[in-house]
This record gives structure tokens, sequence and C-alpha cells, in this order.
């Protein structure tokens, strides 16, 4: 028994659902071990079905998707990108890839994320020193989606193109429409702890067929149509393997499964630990469905009498459970803090405030009941 309840419990861990390993053996048995094969093809096919709107392109990673839209905005040494300050560090480092400069906007409270008002003062104040944006960066923060329609309105309004780091959030979706739909380009990451999983990979997606063909192209190393090798631009090895690529076939075919059974773990803590004092959720706004990647709790230690995030982490870790702060805003990372940022306190205040709670679409009742059970007891609350 004592063995059995100190099994670690990860905070988001791979799920294979069946058959991924039997695209791998077809990857293998048909010798297209390389970053070229029909598995690609049929992954890419599998998330243009699933998003109902645009094109694909399998790529190593979430960050070389953001790097390849970032040069698709034509973002040069100098320019100016305005990026959501709370996030993982991976939505910004593409920026200075390029020599390019970080512009840091804080969140808004309902969605966690980029701050509509915000990111129009920075757009003005940035216009006016002459340095008008190349490229704004709006992200869905543990699936949440951020407020696009008016992000989109006023990027319109100014026309800098918007890059959706959708690396979190796919299967979310507002008012029906699927997020990495709405940018002009945006970023799905499948690295190994995601919604789901190609072990490390991503994809980049565009409403403009061409964008996606370009990216493609500098993707597999910019190689012009010639027999002999011929180069006239840079290029990158940003394509996903075939081996990579049918395990994500496997994955697109459970992929709403494991929405759902992610949504269900959020309905689960909110159900058992609202009712503790000084514990909130963030919910969706009104058309708004997050695929609910990691659940998050905030914790007011004024409150919860004292308890605050770092105390419920060590004391789940003591019980072998993993939980996680909030993304540090990049506006106070060292890596970035030369960087010009328009902040209003609330990714700070979400930062110091939030856990991520284990949310893995594998995770037992019995699971979720010890995580439960150690959070109670913690504010002394005995649970059976
Ligand atoms: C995971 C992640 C990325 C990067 O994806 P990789 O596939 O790991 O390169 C980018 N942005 C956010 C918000 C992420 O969570």
């Amino acid at each position: 028994m004592e063995e059995e309840s100190k099994r670690k419990i990860w905070l988001s861990s791979p799920h294979m659902g069946g058959q991924e390993i039997e695209f791998v053996m077809e990857a293998f048995e048909t010798n297209w071990i390389a970053p070229i094969g029909p598995h690609i093809q049929d992954l890419e096919s599998s998330i243009e079905e699933f998003l109902q709107s645009g094109y694909a392109a399998a790529v190593s990673s979430g960050t070389a998707a953001l790097h390849l839209a970032l040069i698709l905005a034509g973002v040069k040494p100098g320019d100016e990108v305005i990026c959501q300050s709370f996030t993982f560090v991976a939505t910004a480092n593409p920026i200075t890839y390029l020599g390019a400069i970080p512009v840091f906007v804080d969140s808004e409270r309902d969605t966690g994320n980029m701050d509509p008002a915000l990111l129009q003062t920075a757009i003005l104040d940035r216009v006016k020193a002459g340095k008008k944006p190349k490229a704004i960066i709006p992200v869905h923060l543990y699936g949440m989606p951020a407020q696009m329609d008016e992000i989109i309105r006023i990027a319109d309004q100014y026309e800098i193109p918007v890059i959706e780091d959708a690396a979190e959030s796919l299967g979310s979706s507002i008012h029906g429409r699927q997020t990495g739909t709405f940018g002009l380009m945006s970023a799905l990451s499948f690295n190994g702890n995601k919604i789901i999983t190609t072990s490390g990979g991503g994809a980049f997606l565009s409403q403009r067929e061409d964008l996606v063909e370009k990216a493609r192209f500098l993707a597999t190393q910019a190689r012009d149509s010639a027999p002999h090798y011929q180069h006239s631009e840079t290029g990158y090895n940003y394509r996903m393997s075939n081996v990579s690529a049918g395990i994500g076939k496997g994955q697109m075919r459970v992929l709403p499964q494991r929405i759902k059974q992610r949504r269900k773990n959020f309905e689960f803590y909110l159900d058992a630990l609202s009712s503790l004092p000084g514990i909130s959720f963030m919910k969706e706004p009104r058309g708004y469905y997050s695929n609910r990647w990691l659940s998050v709790i905030l914790v007011d230690p004024l409150l919860s009498g004292g308890i605050d995030r770092e105390k419920i982490r060590l004391a789940l870790l003591e019980d072998n459970i993993e939980s996680r702060p909030l993304w540090k805003p990049m506006h106070l990372q060292p890596l970035f803090q030369h960087c010009r940022s328009y902040t209003s306190g609330v990714s700070e205040n979400l930062f110091e405030m939030g856990l991520c709670l284990p949310s893995g679409s594998n995770l037992e009742v019995s699971d979720l009941d010890r995580v439960v059970g150690k959070l109670s007891a913690l504010f002394g609350i005995v649970t059976v």
C-alpha cells in the first residue's frame, strides 16, 4: 500500500493510443526512416481535417514553426516583435534567433493571455517611436484561448501580422473556431508533455497555402528546383521525421479523447478544491473552449491561512507528485531584462499565485484522489 501511494504522478506525460507503434513499424518495414515519407503527409492532412481550416506543415518542433513564421513575416535584425510576456521561453527565443527585439505585453485577467488594451498601447507607442512592430505573437496559455477577436482587430488596424502560438492549445476553440486558425500563421507543438506528442515535433500552420509551401521549402534547406543542389536563400533542417510522424498519426486518432480527459481532470479539481479557502480557478469566458492542457489553481495566501503555491508544491512533492508554478513572465527573466515591456502586474500576480496540477490524460481517478487528498490535508481537511 505504501509503495503504491508513493508512485510518481507526473505533471503531463506521454499517452499513446495504441496505433502509434503500428505506424512506426510500418515506417521501418517500408524503410521511410527519414524526414520524408508518407506518414508526414498523412499527419499534415489529419491536422488540417481536425482544424477544418488552413494548411499544415509538419516540422521538428514548435519552436521551429515559430522561427519559420517570423521569417515569413519578414522579421529582420533590429526589428521589433510584440510577444505575450506570460509564456514559455520558446515563444520569445525565435525572435532573438533573427536578431530582432521582443517587446513584451502583459496579460488580462479573464484568459491570462495578451491584454488587447495593452497591445494597442504598445503598438501606438512603438509606432510613435518610428519602430512599428513587425509581428504580434499571442499565446493560448495552458490551452485557454486568448482574446483573438480583439487582438486581430487591433492587428488589422495597424496591418501587423499575427502569429499564434498554439503550442499548448490544440483542440481549444472560440465560438467553435479552432485555435491555430486565427493568425496569419500559427505554431503547434508535439513535445513529450503536450496534449499529443510525436516525442518531439511541431506543425507550422497558415490559412495561406503559399506560406505553408514556403515554410516546407525553408524547412528542407531551401533547395531550388534543380537536379544539382542549388540555393538562393538560407534554409533550415526543420522537417519532421517520418518515424515521428507515424507517432503523430496515431496520436491524432485519439486527440478528441485526450481533450475530453484533460477537461475531466480540470472538472475533478474544480469540484474537489473550489471550496478550499483561497483556491480559485480560471473559468472559460462565454464561447471559449479550453483543451485544459494543464489544470491551474490560483492560491491566495491571504485567504488560505498562509498556504501559498510553493507550500502546496512542496507538500505534493513529498508524496512524489509533480506540480509546477506557472511560467515566469518573460519581462521578469534575466534573459530579457533589457527588453521593453508593457505591464499591468497581471502576469506577475498569476505567476505568484498559480500552480499547475498533474494534468495528464493517462491519470487514473486514484491519482487525482491522491492529489486532492494531499492538498486537502494541507488545509486541514480529511478526505476518505
Ligand atoms: C511547448 C511550447 C513551445 C515550443 O514547442 P517545442 O515543440 O517544445 O519547440 C512554444 N510555445 C509554448 C507556449 C509552448 O508551451
